[in-house]
């Protein structure tokens, strides 16, 4: 039986309390806030003061990333998956067309995002299968290092040997989400497969950067369960890797559930205030930490968000095989896209808010020599 590591019990009253006023702005004076200051700024009771949120989250973000925002691409190899996640469009029992590209469609794919001037990828596959396996993804991880200073990675939970391998053909970040922190949630939603293995997933950011990666996303699929607990969850497991890996990287994405494939209805409502209040108070958490934010979102709710909190974001995605270089392929996509703005049209609306796209990652000019 699964049962949850002490790092990742959040021992605070979430549940039971409903904090002060008084509460509230001492959370938001503290000096160093801690879990039960998150807990307290993700509550209802501090919905009130998000405006002072906000600045102190827009403070922090400038102090750390100055005006800048980082840019990438999700970049699909393959919709094929041995998992059966209820949430997912890619999920095994879904009817649909299935594809793994070939290394020409993947250098297509890669030249289609230059030419947009995207200097960095993440790579994306569903569970692990034959059709697309870890040699497979090692294969393209190459490729795609050979072509973009920064390759990232989001796909299966791995092991040490695997991620060393991918840090060695030049990956340097893995993506992987927890989905959920809530166990039994959890074995609700993960109806087989490999990804049902609910500790696997969780030990595999660890694991990644024991084998030197340099950099783990890491995430919950907001909507799938209470997204306080969720959320709380979240921090406890970066601030535990940030622990243990203090010369390592970590980030944060806030993705919600979107309509997909299989009319997967999200258990939780999450408003675009509480997700703008939960970047908020994650960044005053967590000051110096990338916090990302996808193309799910619509464009004046992530312009809105832009250098408030968030300081890395994703543009002009598909999120169909194959979808940068052959833009009529009918797939159907892992989830809908809300924000389609081309990459100009997107950097123009963050200049006019006086922000500055950043295309290079420069943590490649920075890479450990093997
Ligand atoms: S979330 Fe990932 S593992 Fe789960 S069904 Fe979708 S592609 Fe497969």
């Amino acid at each position: 039986m699964t049962t949850l590591p002490t790092w990742l019990d959040p021992r605070s009253g979430l549940s039971t309390c409903a904090p002060t006023a008084a509460a509230v702005a001492a959370a938001l004076a503290a000096a160093d806030p801690g879990p039960d200051d998150l807990a307290v700024l993700l509550a209802p009771a501090a919905a009130p003061y998000l405006e002072a949120m906000a600045q102190r989250a827009q403070a922090l973000t400038r102090r750390h990333f100055g005006s800048t925002i980082s840019l990438y691409a999700p970049l699909y190899l393959a919709n094929h998956c041995s998992s059966g996640c209820a949430y997912c469009g890619f999920a095994a029992d879904r009817g649909q067309p299935r594809h793994a590209l070939t290394l020409p469609q993947l250098e297509r794919e890669l030249a289609a995002l230059r030419g947009k001037g995207l200097a960095e990828v993440l790579l994306l596959t569903g569970e692990r299968c034959v059709a697309a396996d870890f040699g497979y993804l090692r294969q393209c991880a190459a490729m795609a290092a050979a072509a973009f200073p920064a390759v990232g990675v989001e796909a299966f939970a791995m092991s040490t040997d695997e991620y060393r391998q991918l840090a060695e053909v030049g990956v340097s970040s893995v993506t992987i989400y927890q989905e959920t922190y809530d166990l039994d949630q959890y074995e609700r939603l993960h109806r087989w497969g490999p990804k049902r293995d609910y500790a696997a997933r969780l030990e595999a950011p660890a694991r990644a950067l024991a084998a030197g990666l340099r950099t783990v996303g890491l995430g919950v699929l907001l909507g799938l369960s209470e997204p306080r607990h969720d959320a709380l969850r979240l921090f406890l497991h970066a601030r535990h890797l940030q622990r243990l890996y203090w010369r390592s990287g970590i980030t944060l994405s806030f993705p919600r559930l979107r309509s997909q494939a299989g009319g997967f209805a999200a258990p939780y409502t999450v408003s675009e205030a509480w997700l703008a209040q939960l970047v908020f108070a994650m960044r005053l958490v967590l000051p110096d930490v990338p916090l990302l934010l996808s193309t799910r979102e619509r464009p004046a709710f992530r312009d809105g968000m832009a250098g408030v909190g968030i300081s890395k974001m994703s543009v002009a995605s598909r999120t169909t095989v194959g979808g940068y270089a052959d833009t009529a392929r009918g797939d159907l996509a892992q989830f809908d896209v809300s924000d389609e703005r081309g990459v100009d049209e997107f950097c123009a609306s963050l200049r006019q808010r006086g922000l500055e796209p950043v295309f290079k990652n420069w943590d490649a000019a920075f890479r450990d020599p093997h």
